[in-house]
């Protein structure tokens, strides 16, 4: 059987309910794709404002990493210029603390590499969080995501790990100012190149 095109495989993402009753609403699975887009962002999962919006990266966290993506709104949320594709795809729910769960466990196995797939056009997957650089960087990825982060240049030019834009990682990014001197202008050179 022919592998589904990407509308088709789109249609069945935001109908999946593999996690229905292991988290405490209606699964709402958040993606925007395109088969054009040239730059793959694989996320974490939704937060609350992400679950209420429906819309990929409308909080904080969106507002700093299009900062450091040097991307306005537009063409951020241009599924033909940037296909952005979580880890999990519905927000998880909150754990005790009133944190973000992990992705759900079930989604990425599932959905990622036929997602992949079906965006033939991509020449660099951005990377943000441990759960997206372990999923895809696997045994290359070092032991912490800093050190994974801090030898970016190793996986170019197809991959480029980043940290988590939250605000939960402030003080990572005033411990770590490598971060910006060095990864951010090589991250924006790559955007401008490809987004040119
Ligand atoms: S998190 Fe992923 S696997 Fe679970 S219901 Fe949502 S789309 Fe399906």
């Amino acid at each position: 059987m022919a592998a589904p095109d990407l509308d088709t495989l789109l249609a069945d993402i935001r109908a999946c309910r593999v996690c229905a009753g292991e988290m405490p609403h209606e699964p709402r699975p958040v993606i925007q794709a395109h088969r054009d887009a040239r730059i793959l962002l694989v996320g974490q999962a939704p937060g609350t404002r992400v679950h209420a919006s429906g819309k990929p990266f409308t909080d904080p966290s969106g507002d700093r990493l299009r900062d450091w993506l040097q991307i306005d709104e537009a063409s951020f949320y241009d599924p033909t210029k940037l296909a952005i594709v979580p880890m999990g795809f519905c927000f998880p729910g909150l754990d005790a603390k009133g944190g973000d769960l992990p992705p759900r466990r079930e989604c990425a196995p599932l959905w990622q590499a036929r997602v992949r797939e079906n965006l033939p056009n991509v020449r660099l997957t951005l990377l943000v969080g441990q759960y997206a650089t372990r999923f895809w960087l696997g045994s290359r990825a070092h032991k912490t995501l800093t050190e994974t982060v801090r030898q970016a240049e190793r996986y170019a030019p197809d991959f480029l790990p980043l940290p988590h834009p939250s605000w939960r990682n402030s003080a990572w990014l005033r411990k770590n100012p490598w971060f910006g001197e060095i990864i951010l202008p090589m991250l924006r050179c790559r955007m401008k190149d490809l987004l040119s």
